[in-house]
């Protein structure tokens, strides 16, 4: 892009100006839910015997009848067509973090020479899409193509524009999981019968418990003409190349800001979309880098909150082009300053409340608080790299570990009345135990004020912080689809309360009372997951000295990182739980790698090109300019006269060339390590080569282009630069 086209963008995008959304004439609590084929369109549209056996698929997980499929599909299509629908798509979640949809019409022939509007059970239930066509890890070979995908009722239709959408689950002919949906229900399942168990020890009523999952998604907005003129920005969603501008966010000035006129515009418009498809938003603000904000609904059941997560980062997508806008939710979208995270606050409940809330009224309640916090610290301890992985990728390789994100290293954040709570119990009289009974909680937990849980203590350093009734795992990535963080998680929390099950009931066996048994076993517990609990400064250099004598994973490289996934430990945890066989892990961890691989490649591409075909001419032009000077100097003046005015030229022409030949130079080794790299067979291997070899090239490079730009005349260079995309708005 020639530079005078640089100053055409930054004036269109200074001069756009905000496009007014109009305020729907009804209360959001009015218009919630309005595209949704929720209970209350079921109840309408569905006879009585056929809406009550929907509320048992959807509440208790009763299978969902074929029988009932024609009728539901029918009162779905009258509900579509009433709201001027013409076509439907399966709509699922394919391992590529985005969604698939492909889209058919209703029509059918009538065999009159005339048409009529279809839509059967049997295509609400299940469809065949090409599944060799969406990573599948090997598991799909092309010429054995076919996979299912199936209505999971559990999360309900909706209607985007005039298409119904059906969100759907999506396997391989042969049964494995192709999504992230499959494994993540299979994970919720689990936990639910692992944890109703535990549960049933202090509340023998309780039948189910549920996992839930409160995301806070953040992101940055840039202006599209700004944006149009960075190609690393459309190909990659980050900025391979530009200097940090003067002011950046060290003034704390954006986060909890006024929100500009035009971002309000903008949100209102998504915050009334999602609302319209159930999506429950409630709270809008500045984030801390300038142009980046943050966007968060109310918690819900984890399902339909990772649903609701993928349709909110599309709405977030196509709504902003309406507005001027481009959303980024790559994780690291510039460099130098925050990235973007999603926060999963996750939590169990049972009907009668959230079990990781400490209501502190009777020991009773205060010991099962402490149990599931204890377990689930567990879990977390066991699986730290699992945990990891399953947030990693290459894009939230940039933010972990930087001093901005959690680091690249699992811990629990307690605050201090968690720590002391637990302190208390372990360290409690052993013979208040050896008492039968009840009088085991004469150990008398001491109750916890539940203000003071809530509002003190805060760690923004913790990647898995307690914060009064619900961890808050930071460490998942903007861009990522919760379900991958959120299936690891509920597997692995699953298999710490099967593991304590069985041996508090060895004790019970044995002949202690349930009390003194379960309170044994918290304490052995409370010692045993002492390494994962860490209250200090998570951005520390200590802590990762610390982390590593703990034996926490401190591994920094994602394809090793990855590795995770096929330990012993892992497949055991992943198989126990029935969450994932190895064979479906291997063939995951395949995609992990292969993607891996072609995000730096795409990457390390687009960085060469802009390297050599838009930096180097501009500057080239630029030096033979002051090399033009010089010389024309030279003609005018007498030797050392000339010399002494030309001195700062001489400086810059040559430390363009030292930038110049570093760059042209070490493109052309990136060029050769990619090759290298692309002829090695094994998908692990050539992702941790592109990670050794590739991947460190864009970095030294890039920083002589950023110096590039701070010697070179403004009016020649040619791309937007960080003070234009991140302070027009
Ligand atoms: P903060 O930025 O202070 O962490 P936010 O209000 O932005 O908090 O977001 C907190 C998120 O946590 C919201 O989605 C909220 O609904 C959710 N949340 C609150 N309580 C729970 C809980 N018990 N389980 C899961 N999520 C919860
Ligand atoms: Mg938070």
């Amino acid at each position: 892009m020639a530079a005078n086209l640089r100053f055409k963008v930054v004036d269109e995008a200074f001069k756009r100006g905000p496009v007014t959304v109009e305020l729907p004439k009804q209360r959001p609590s009015e218009y919630f839910g309005k595209y949704v084929f929720n209970k209350q369109k079921m109840f309408k549209y569905l006879s009585a015997k056929v809406y009550k056996k929907m509320c048992d698929v959807i509440d208790n997980g009763a299978p969902f009848d074929r029988a009932i499929a024609d009728q539901v599909a029918e009162g779905i299509k009258t509900w579509a067509i009433e709201n001027g629908v013409t076509h439907y798509t399966h709509w699922f979640q394919p391992l590529t973090e985005g969604t698939a949809e492909k889209h058919d019409g209703f029509v059918e022939h009538d065999w009159k020479g005339g048409m009529v509007e279809e839509f059967e059970g049997k295509l609400l239930v299940q469809q065949e899409p090409d599944a060799s066509s969406f990573p599948n890890g090997g598991i799909r070979s092309t010429f054995e193509a076919r996979g299912y995908s199936a209505w999971d009722p559990t999360s309900p239709v909706f209607i985007i524009g005039d298409t119904l959408m059906i969100p759907t689950i999506f396997i391989s002919y042969t049964g494995e999981a192709l999504d992230y949906k499959v494994p993540l229900k299979k994970a919720l399942y689990a936990v639910d019968k692992a944890a109703t168990a535990v549960v049933q020890y202090f509340n023998p009523e309780v039948t189910k418990v549920v996992s839930n999952l409160g995301w806070e998604q953040e992101y940055f907005l840039v202006d599209e003409a700004l944006y149009a003129a960075r190609p690393d920005l459309v190909m990659t969603g980050r900025t391979l190349m530009g200097h940090d501008s003067a002011k950046n966010q060290q003034m704390d000035d954006h986060y909890f800001g006024s929100i500009p006129a035009r971002v309000e515009e903008y949100m209102r418009d998504i915050e009334i979309q999602a609302l319209e498809l159930g999506i429950p938003c409630k709270t809008r603000h500045n984030e801390v880098a300038p142009n980046q904000f943050e966007l968060a609904p109310i918690f819900e059941e984890t399902n339909l909150a990772v649903d609701h997560n993928m349709l909110m980062m599309s709405i977030m997508k196509r709504v902003a082009r309406k507005h001027g806008f481009r959303c980024l939710l790559h994780e690291k979208p510039f460099k130098g300053i925050n990235g973007s995270g999603k926060h999963n606050n996750w939590s169990l409940s049972t009907d009668t409340g959230i079990l990781l809330h400490a209501p502190g009224k009777t020991a009773l309640d205060n010991l099962r608080f402490v149990t599931f916090t204890v377990e689930t610290l567990k879990a977390v301890y066991d699986h730290n790299g699992l945990l990891k992985a399953s947030i990693m990728s290459a894009t939230n390789a940039h933010r972990l570990g930087a001093n901005e994100a959690p680091p690249a290293i699992i811990s629990s954040f307690l605050g201090k009345t968690v720590t002391e709570l637990l302190e208390h119990v372990e360290k409690a009289d052993e013979d208040a135990l050896n008492v039968a009974g009840k009088t085991a909680f004469q150990l008398d937990l001491p109750s916890i004020p539940e203000l003071l849980i809530d509002n003190t203590d805060r760690n923004r350093t913790s990647p898995f912080a307690f914060t009064g009734n619900r961890f808050e795992f930071r460490a998942v990535g903007s861009e990522a689809n919760c379900a991958s963080a959120m299936l690891t998680l509920n597997a692995a929390v699953a298999e710490a309360l099967i593991d304590f099950k069985e041996r508090v009931d060895a004790l019970i066996a044995k002949g202690e009372s349930t009390e003194a048994a379960v309170l044994k076993i918290v304490r052995e517990d409370i010692k045993y997951i002492k390494p994962i609990i860490f209250n200090g400064n998570g951005y520390g250099d200590e802590w990762k000295v610390e982390a590593a004598k703990r034996g926490l994973d401190c591994e920094t490289s994602a394809p090793i990182i990855f590795d995770n996934y096929l330990k012993q430990e892992s497949i055991n945890m992943f198989e126990k739980t029935k969450v994932m066989t190895k064979f479906e892990l291997e063939a995951r961890n395949e995609i992990k790698w292969e993607t891996y691989t072609k995000k730096i490649q795409i990457e390390s591409r687009i960085f060469g090109d802009l390297c050599l075909n838009h930096i180097i001419p501009v500057v080239t032009k630029y030096q033979s300019m002051l090399i033009d000077n010089v010389h024309k100097v030279m003609g005018i003046f007498s030797g050392e006269k000339a010399h002494a005015i030309s001195k700062e030229n001489l400086y810059i022409i040559e430390k363009i060339s030292d930038h110049e030949s570093f760059i042209i130079e070490n493109v052309e080794k990136m060029v050769e390590a990619r090759k290298v790299a692309n002829k090695i067979e094994s998908e692990r291997e050539k992702a941790i080569a592109y990670h050794d070899t590739v991947a460190p090239l864009l970095e030294e490079i890039r920083y002589h282009v950023d110096k590039l730009e701070t010697i070179v005349d403004d009016e020649a260079w040619p791309l937007p630069k960080y003070r234009e995309l991140l302070f027009i708005r």
